[in-house]
């Protein structure tokens, strides 16, 4: 395994996970990831990633919620564990994410490419 994928696999598991609300997706849109974890998606279609954009939306959000929410990206899981990025609802998990991973998480995103998904 590379360098790059054992840091994704490190920091997945070290994001504090919580309880969203049922059905809720309400933090889903255009997000962008590294061009390392969107390899790991399937592959969407150009007029896909349009169709998705002119709405706001992820290209992943289907009816039933997301539909690679297994491998989903960092972006998606630090959503709601970091001040700086508050579930409008509330929900959180018990304790936020460590201030120090946080930080190398950002470091993580500004030296990789992002792409948008
Ligand atoms: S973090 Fe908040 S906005 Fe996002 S899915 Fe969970 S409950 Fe909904
Ligand atoms: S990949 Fe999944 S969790 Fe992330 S924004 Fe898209 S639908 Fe939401």
């Amino acid at each position: 395994m590379s360098a790059i994928a054992q840091k994704i696999r490190f920091f997945r598991r070290r994001i504090p996970s919580f309880e969203c609300i049922p059905g809720c997706h309400d933090c889903c849109g255009p997000v962008t990831t590294s061009s390392f974890e969107i390899a790991e998606l399937p592959v969407k279609t150009e007029a896909q990633h349009e169709a998705a954009l002119a709405e706001l939306s992820c290209p992943y959000l289907a009816e039933k919620g997301c539909e690679v929410y297994d491998d989903r990206p960092i972006i998606c899981r630090l959503f709601g564990t970091t001040p700086r990025l508050l579930c409008p609802h509330g929900k959180r998990p018990e304790e936020m994410i460590d201030a120090e991973l946080d930080m190398e998480i950002q470091e993580f995103f500004l030296s990789t490419r992002q792409v948008l998904l």
